[in-house]
């Protein structure tokens, strides 16, 4: 059965019309073994989600450009609370872009996204030792042709996605 995640964008800033296609297009390649699936929707009161078994907020701080000279910290993070994951996510956008070089940031955000959607999706703070769920993502992880879940833990969250 199809487990569908609305991720709901919030943004400062007016995408391009192939910006959200993008990362949905990416997020779904890295989901294809399992049985999840992604609609992106940026935010507006009049928003028409449709059928989603989870919904997330996303929240682009910034434009997803590259604009600094250092990077340092995380990219992005899910927040939580008492134990809990929120379904809420923060990512850093020009820390990001500039973390790849301007190249491809639609792909680049959707593999972060991808790592910060398992997190809520498993209920888990801890990380893989490789993979989309390895703890930091490194530059190659983020612009290299090949990226993917590890088989473990597409069967944990097949498992958990089953109950
Ligand atoms: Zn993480």
């Amino acid at each position: 059965m199809l487990y569908t995640v609305a991720l709901v964008i919030q943004t400062a800033f007016t995408p391009d019309p192939e910006f959200l296609p993008a990362i949905q297009r990416e997020l779904d390649a890295i989901y294809a073994a399992s049985s999840v699936h992604f609609t992106l929707h940026l935010d507006s009161p009049y928003l028409a989600l449709g059928p989603a078994n989870a919904v997330l907020y996303v929240n682009l701080h910034g434009a997803c450009r590259p604009s600094l000279v250092h990077v340092h910290g995380s990219l992005a993070f899910t927040e939580s609370q008492d134990g809990v994951i929120a379904p809420l996510i923060d990512v850093d956008c020009p820390k990001l872009s500039t973390f790849v070089g301007g190249h491809d940031v639609p792909r680049a955000l959707a593999r972060v996204l991808a790592h910060e959607v398992f997190h809520f999706l498993v209920q888990d703070r801890n990380h893989s030792h490789a993979g989309v769920f390895r703890s930091s993502l490194t530059h190659l992880e983020l612009t290299s042709d090949a990226f993917a879940l590890l088989p473990e833990d597409l069967a944990r969250l097949q498992l958990r996605l089953s109950y």
